[in-house]
C-alpha cells in the first residue's frame, strides 16, 4: 500500500514538475573592452578600491582566454580579440577573425547564433547597447557579415563581400526590442529602394528617438529605439573635457606631473536614456508568461573611451554598466529561471599606475614615457594614474589579457568558473536555456 502511494506520489510529482517548469531567460551583459584594469580603475576612482561595485559581489566568476584568427591566414592565431570576433565567439561558440560578424573566417559561411536558435524555439529576443545599434557586438547576435562596417546599402564595406547591410538583417530578424544609437540609419535606403524607417514600420516596429516618448511606450511594443545619430554620448568626460595626454617636461626634459583632477558629467549625455533605463524597458517588455527570452545588453563605450585614452569616459560607462548588472540580477532574483552572465569581448589598453617611475631614482624624461597619462583625483581624495601605452596618439589597441566572467542564477554555473576558453560561454548558455 505504501509502495503504491509512493508510486502515485512520484508520478504526481513528475507531472507537476513538468507542468510548473517555466521557460528560462538569459540576460547576457557584455562590457566591451572591460578587462580587469577597466574595473580596477573604476573601483579606485569611485570607491577608493573598496567595496561598492555590484560586480564585485558576484561570487560565481571565472577568467576567459581571448584570442582570434588572423584575417589573411585563419590557420594562424592573434592573441588579442576584437568586438566582431569576440561577439561571434560568445554568440556562436566559434572563433573567427577580426571584423567578421557570425561568419566563418575561412569562407564566410554563416554560424547560427544563440539568439537565432532561441528565436526558432519561440523565445523573445532583445539587443540593448550604448553604441550604434548595428555595431559589432549587437550585430554578432542577429546578423552575418564579413565586414562589421557594412551597416547600410550605401556603405562601401558591403561591396567587398556582397554582405546584406546589418541594419536590414537585424530588422528582418524581428528582434523584439532593439535599443541604442543610430537614428542616422533610419534615413538610409533599403534593398527595395524605400528607407530603413519605412522598412522597420512595415515590419511592425514602433520607432522612438526621444527619451520621454520611449519611457511612455506600452509594454509589449515591438520597439526600435535609436536615440543619437551614431554612438550614444557617454556619461562622463575628463577634467575640462580632457583625456590622457603626453606628459609635460621642463627645460631639462624632466617630467612635470599634472595636478590630479576630477571627472565631470558630460553635458551631451543630457536627455539620453541611460543604459539601465533601456535595460529595464527591455526586461519588462520581454518577460512574458508564454515564452522565455534572450537579452544581450552591451556597455559599448568602456572600450571606445579606452581607445581614445579617456579614463573618465571609461569610468562613467563602467559605473552605468555596473548599475545595469545590479538590475539584471534583481530581475533574476525576483522572477527565477533567469541566468545573468556578465563578461567582456576582449581587453583594452588601460593600465592603472601611480606615476611612471625609474627604480634607480634617476629623473623621468619624456622619452621614458612613451604613451598617454592622466592623473585623477578619486572621490576619496587620492591620486589615481591612468596610463595608455600602446601608442602615442588617441588610438589605443586592444590587449590580449584574460577578461572576467561572472554569473548569477545558472544551474550549470561551474561551467563558467575558473579559467575557461571564450568558446565555452555559448555551450553553457545553450545548456541553461534549452536543456
Ligand atoms: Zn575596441
Amino acid at each position: 500500500m505504501s509502495r503504491l502511494i509512493t508510486i502515485i506520489f512520484s508520478i504526481f510529482a513528475t507531472f507537476t514538475s513538468v507542468a510548473v517548469s517555466s521557460p528560462k531567460n538569459i540576460i547576457l551583459l557584455i562590457g566591451d573592452g572591460m578587462g580587469y584594469a577597466e574595473i580596477a580603475l573604476t573601483r579606485a576612482y569611485e570607491f577608493n578600491g573598496d567595496e561598492g561595485l555590484f560586480i564585485d559581489t558576484m561570487k560565481n566568476s571565472g577568467s576567459v582566454i581571448v584570442k582570434q584568427l588572423m584575417i589573411d591566414d585563419p590557420s594562424k592565431i592573434e592573441f588579442a580579440g576584437e568586438s566582431a570576433s569576440g561577439g561571434t565567439t560568445i554568440s556562436t561558440g566559434n572563433r573567427t577573425s577580426s571584423g567578421r560578424v557570425a561568419v566563418r573566417a575561412e569562407d564566410g559561411a554563416h554560424y547560427k547564433t544563440i539568439l537565432e536558435e532561441a528565436q526558432e524555439r519561440g523565445f523573445k529576443t532583445g539587443l540593448v547597447t550604448t553604441s550604434i545599434i548595428t555595431d559589432a557586438t549587437p550585430a554578432s547576435f542577429a546578423a552575418h557579415a564579413q565586414n562589421r562596417y557594412c551597416f547600410i546599402q550605401s556603405s562601401g564595406a558591403c561591396n567587398t563581400h556582397n554582405d546584406t547591410p546589418i541594419i536590414e538583417q537585424m530588422l528582418d530578424h524581428n528582434v523584439d526590442v532593439m535599443l541604442g544609437g543610430g537614428y542616422n540609419l533610419l534615413r538610409a535606403s533599403d534593398a527595395e529602394g524605400s528607407t530603413i524607417k519605412k522598412k522597420a514600420e512595415n515590419l511592425g516596429y514602433t520607432i522612438v528617438t526621444e527619451r520621454q516618448n520611449f519611457l511612455d511606450l506600452k509594454q509589449g511594443t515591438k520597439t526600435l529605439g535609436v536615440f543619437s545619430n551614431g554612438h550614444m554620448p557617454v556619461e562622463w568626460v575628463g577634467p575640462g573635457g580632457k583625456g590622457a595626454d603626453l606628459v609635460k617636461v621642463d627645460d631639462n626634459r624632466v617630467v612635470i606631473f599634472p595636478e590630479a583632477a576630477v571627472c565631470e558629467i558630460n553635458p551631451s549625455h543630457e536627455g539620453m536614456p541611460r543604459l539601465e533605463e533601456m535595460s529595464k524597458f527591455a526586461l519588462e517588455n520581454l518577460k512574458n508568461d508564454g515564452a522565455g527570452f534572450f537579452l544581450m545588453i552591451e556597455g559599448a563605450s568602456i572600450d571606445k573611451q579606452a581607445h581614445i585614452a579617456k579614463p573618465c569616459g571609461t569610468i562613467g560607462e563602467m559605473l552605468a554598466f555596473d548599475r545595469t548588472i545590479r538590475i539584471a540580477v534583481e530581475f533574476a532574483k525576483e522572477h527565477g529561471d533567469t541566468a545573468v552572465i556578465v563578461t567582456a569581448d576582449h581587453g583594452q589598453a588601460t593600465q592603472v599606475i601611480y606615476k611612471p617611475e625609474t627604480y634607480d631614482g634617476s629623473p623621468i624624461r619624456r622619452d621614458l614615457i612613451p604613451g598617454l597619462y592622466q592623473l585623477l583625483l578619486t572621490k576619496g581624495g587620492h591620486e589615481l594614474g591612468a596610463y595608455y601605452g600602446t601608442n602615442n596618439i588617441n588610438d589605443q589597441s586592444h590587449t590580449g589579457v584574460n577578461v572576467p566572467i561572472y554569473t548569477y542564477g545558472m544551474d550549470n554555473a561551474e561551467d563558467l568558473m575558473g579559467v575557461i576558453q571564450q568558446t565555452e560561454i555559448y555551450g553553457a548558455m545553450k545548456e541553461f536555456l534549452f536543456n
